[in-house]
């Protein structure tokens, strides 16, 4: 095969010789979890994003799960949040046996519309899990201002939206720098930054951030960085049910190298998206991902929505034939076989309103996610524009 025919990812990490000897440091000094890399990682974290509490978590998920555990979900409550999202966005609320609401995304951002929660709010309502789709914010401080009105907790899944921001008066905030109660992030390698797996949560309340630590190491009294410190014998007790929902320090290690580039790899994103809209502009056919004065996407993915008389599975048949790979767009949570089962005793989740959710359904229908990644070349974009320019005209 050729250079000119080579494939073309959907995504690549960008793992370098910093990554490769950061994953020596703590092979060499034997502290292989929970350890310094750890506790650097975190405090560097939070300092990139600007919170006064980070927690390390195994992934995204696990960190869902103990954000909404904190706020007191529980058997019987809702949680209001949207179908189109990554499955685990509502599997958390199920860890809870809670039930997820969801509503509509708005066609332009595919995020949560915000002028349906109130519709949604009931007594039953214990927080709303709004998520920060493809790493673009969503409306999170019109969000807040329903939420504070209803004194209701408000989570972000921010699992693509690292580095990602908001302006908020004439500052920029980071994602992450908690305006919600608690946000989640994801360092999976389909997203920005990678640690193979990996989690982070952050906070400014300081119990809630002592809750976490707590959790995610099976309930136990002393953390082994405090035990670390200790002159004396102490036997550690188990204060409640935990889980291991544990960062490595050879994950952590990874992660601090990885955070130290972020800021290039993200301008370096956003230069790419702004060649694809500008490459795209001139197709019909092809809505482009809307921007925005208030806000700054990291473009964890880049999102096309195509005419509804081209047929989308076709399309990305054909640039596969090319060499390049794509996705399909956000998926449904709603309907997966998970969320389909018919004879249970409680419902898997709610609908907000009579509607259904038509504009979820038509971005999951419609949508392409390109190739975009830190290493990509120039020549390799064009390659992706011609192949779409010839699928879609
Ligand atoms: C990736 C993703 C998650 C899950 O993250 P993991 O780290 O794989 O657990 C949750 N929510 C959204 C929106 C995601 O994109």
């Amino acid at each position: 095969m050729n250079k000119s025919n080579k494939k073309i990812p959907l995504m690549l990490p960008f793992l370098e010789a910093e990554e490769m000897e950061a994953v020596i440091r703590p092979l060499q000094s034997g502290w292989v979890t929970q350890g310094p890399e750890v506790l650097a990682f975190e405090n560097e974290f939070a300092n990139y994003v600007g919170s006064k509490y980070a927690c390390a978590t195994s992934n995204c998920t696990s960190a869902l799960h103990m954000a909404l555990l904190a706020i007191g979900v529980k058997k019987g409550d809702e949680v209001i949040t949207v179908s189109h999202s990554f499955i685990a966005t509502a599997n958390c609320i199920h860890y809870c046996n809670a039930t997820p609401v969801f509503i509509d995304i708005e066609l332009d951002s595919y995020n949560i519309d915000i002028s349906q929660i109130t519709d949604a709010i009931n007594e039953r309502t214990k927080a709303i899990l709004c998520v920060h789709q493809m790493g673009r914010p969503c409306n999170i401080e019109g969000l807040l201002k329903i939420a504070q009105k209803h004194n209701i907790p408000v989570v972000e899944d921010a699992a693509c939206a690292i580095g990602s921001e908001v302006k908020v008066g004439s500052h920029w905030k980071k994602i992450g720098s908690p305006q919600g109660e608690i946000v989640c992030f994801s360092f999976h390698p389909r997203k920005i930054l990678t640690t193979g797996d990996g989690g982070m949560i952050t906070t400014n309340n300081e119990n809630y951030d002592k809750y976490f630590r707590l959790l995610r190491q099976h309930g136990m009294s002393i953390s082994d960085i405090e035990r670390h410190k200790l002159k004396q014998v102490n036997r550690e007790s188990y204060k409640l049910i935990g889980f291991n929902y544990r960062l490595t320090d050879i994950q952590a290690s990874i992660g601090r190298a990885q955070l130290k580039k972020l800021p290039i790899i993200i301008a370096n994103r956003r230069r790419l998206a702004e060649r694809y809209m500008e490459l795209l502009s001139q197709n019909k056919h092809i809505k482009l991902p809307s921007e925005n004065n208030w806000l700054k996407s990291n473009f964890q993915s880049f999102c096309i929505r195509i005419s509804e008389q081209f047929n989308r599975d076709e399309i990305m048949q054909k640039m596969l034939d090319d060499g390049i790979s794509t996705r399909a767009g956000i998926m449904n949570i709603h309907t997966e076989p998970a969320y389909n089962i018919k004879k249970r005793d409680y419902p898997l989740f709610k609908i907000s309103g009579n509607d259904g959710l038509p504009k979820s359904e038509i971005a999951s229908k419609h949508s392409i996610i390109l190739p975009l990644y830190h290493q990509m070349e120039e020549v390799d974009q064009n390659r992706v524009v011609n192949a779409l320019n010839k699928a879609i005209h």
